[in-house]
């Protein structure tokens, strides 16, 4: 299918990343992978390339250009490379709107320019070891204290946790006030108090450095209360369908870049004296594969321009993260075994694109959690 997403100089853009994704990931992934995090050197290579912050302003050393189809093209890119350790995603998707709509002038002059030049790696920490679906069973609390906030809690599963800099904390503030007393707290890294755990040993996504966060009566000042004090749910809320939709980009990239590994795998392959893409079998198998690949392809940028457009509600989020993240997780799962033992074989992209997507119906919200989403939404009682 032919993508009528783009224009030229999004075009211009991808074709200057995949010169960076050859030149300074490609070399160093594998070892990445074996050493369970990324060097920071390719966050400051991405950062002068001008891949980091493309929607922030320039006069602190962003793109200026509020495009998610930019942010698009690097998931994708990334994806297909299966150059899985970068954790720009989340920088670039997830993280920047929280910094761009929210933080004041003063922040912003602390922050962004670090954000856009790669010395300052982000993370977000929602997810705790007995809570992640439920974010209203969060217990790390931050208690005020003269211009501080005092902050105790552990964090888990929190992408890019090693390597970051500034964390954006999900705390309690005043817990009387239920869902209204939750606020964002930024952690800086030096912080007393603030510790990281292991950098947790995964099934996929070797190279992501995704790691467990503790805070010890962390002294926070209150000039790093992020949005307002009590709206931490409202501003997760605002931000999470960029979120989502991010995942989903990467769904249909890993779904496409599947697709194609297998048809020229079949193509080669031979049994019972000719190439296995020959049996009826496969082809019914890839063809339906092709079709859903087109689907969500269609349903992926159509919904890239809503978001663009400021249209994209948190249900249609939520409908093509889990959509898609599961097609994906299906798709993969049929094409591997098309490789047959092969496939089963870690040196084969099709056995680690299987790794690393089964998180996609996880993190971000799970499959179930979005369906509750998109249920209730349908005013069934
Ligand atoms: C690699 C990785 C990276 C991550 N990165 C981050 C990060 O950067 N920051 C962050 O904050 N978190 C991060 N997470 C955490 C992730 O968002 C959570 O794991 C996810 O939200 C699910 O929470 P949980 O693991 O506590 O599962 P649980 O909430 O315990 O869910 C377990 C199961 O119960 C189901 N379930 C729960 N509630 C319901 C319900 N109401 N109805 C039906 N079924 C339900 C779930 O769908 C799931 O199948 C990451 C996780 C992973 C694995």
């Amino acid at each position: 299918m032919e993508r009528t997403l783009f224009e030229p100089e999004h075009d211009l853009f991808r074709e200057s990343f995949r010169k960076f994704l050859d030149q300074h990931v490609a070399p160093n992934h594998a070892e990445w992978e074996e050493q369970g995090i990324v060097d920071r050197a390719v966050w400051l290579e991405a950062g002068k390339q001008g891949f980091l912050g493309m929607a922030m302003p320039e006069e602190y050393g962003g793109g200026g250009v509020k495009d998610f189809r930019y942010n698009a093209i690097v998931a994708e890119e990334s994806v297909r490379g299966q150059y899985s350790g970068l954790g720009f995603a989340l920088h670039n998707d997830v993280i920047a709107p929280y910094l761009l709509e929210l933080a004041n002038e003063e922040q912003k002059q602390r922050w962004l320019p670090g954000f856009c030049s790669g010395e300052i790696i982000t993370a977000i920490a929602m997810t705790e070891p007995g809570t992640g679906s439920d974010l209203q069973g969060i217990k790390t609390r931050a208690v005020r204290d003269g211009d501080d906030w005092v902050l105790n809690g552990a964090k888990t599963f929190i992408t890019n946790g090693i390597n970051a800099d500034i964390v954006i904390v999900v705390a309690q503030t005043d817990p009387e006030k239920g869902a209204m007393g939750f606020s964002l707290l930024v952690v800086e890294r030096d912080m007393p108090g603030f510790e990281r755990g292991r950098n947790l040993d995964k099934l996929g996504l070797k190279a992501q450095d995704t790691a467990e966060l503790s805070f010890t009566d962390v002294r926070v000042p209150a000039a790093n209360l992020l949005g307002q004090e009590g709206a931490g749910f409202i501003h997760l809320m605002q931000n999470l369908p960029q979120e989502r939709l991010s995942i989903a980009v990467m769904a249909a990239a890993a779904m496409e870049a599947c697709l194609d590994m297998t048809i020229q795998y079949v193509r080669d392959r031979k049994a019972f004296g000719k190439p296995i893409g020959t049996f009826q079998n496969t082809r019914f198998v890839l063809a339906e594969l092709a079709t859903k690949t087109t689907a969500v392809r269609v349903l992926v940028d159509r919904f890239i321009e809503d978001l663009n457009n400021g249209k994209l509600s948190v249900e249609d989020a939520a409908m093509a993260k889990w959509w898609s993240t599961e097609e994906q997780v299906e798709l993969i799962d049929r094409c591997l075994q098309l490789h047959g033992g092969y496939g089963y074989m870690k040196e084969y992209p099709i056995a680690k694109a299987y790794m690393d997507a089964r998180v996609q119906t996880i993190y971000g919200g799970t499959t179930e959690i979005m369906k509750e989403i998109i249920g209730r939404s349908l005013k069934l009682s």
